[in-house]
């Protein structure tokens, strides 16, 4: 399990904000941020972005054999979503009652994840509800 440290706090805006970027040579956007553009190979124009958190379901599964850290939440359902912005990001689907199936629309949502060793530390992350 991840603990407090640097590299926690330097994903701090992609886990809790959904901040990736964009490439502002190609219009190529991406999540979590990358330092160079996959697609045109330039870093010199690559600017933070904010995504809208709002996507379709690529594909997902139902996790019944968690690891440690989120027995109590078992069963539950991950997924890809692709955002609207195009990027593939995986992540918890809160279910809700209505149907989890490819290519339905989902929103991001921040939700407790998992709580941490014996002082019951709470960690929050973005999860996708469906809309
Ligand atoms: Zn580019």
């Amino acid at each position: 399990m991840e603990k407090a440290s640097a590299s926690a706090w330097r994903k701090f805006n992609a886990r809790y904000n959904l901040v990736g970027n964009v490439c502002k040579n190609c219009n190529t956007n991406y999540f979590p941020p990358r330092i160079v553009c996959k697609n045109c190979g330039r870093n010199t124009k690559m600017e933070e972005m904010q995504f809208s958190g709002n996507g379709k379901i690529f594909s997902f599964t139902k996790i019944h054999v968690p690891a440690e850290a989120f027995k109590e939440s078992a069963p539950y359902v991950v997924g890809v979503i692709k955002l609207d912005e195009g990027p593939m990001v995986e992540g918890h689907i809160v279910e809700s009652g209505k149907e989890v199936a490819i290519g339905v629309t989902v929103k991001q949502v921040f939700r407790k994840m998992y709580t941490d060793g014996e002082e019951g530390l709470i960690n929050y992350h973005f999860k996708f509800e469906i809309v």
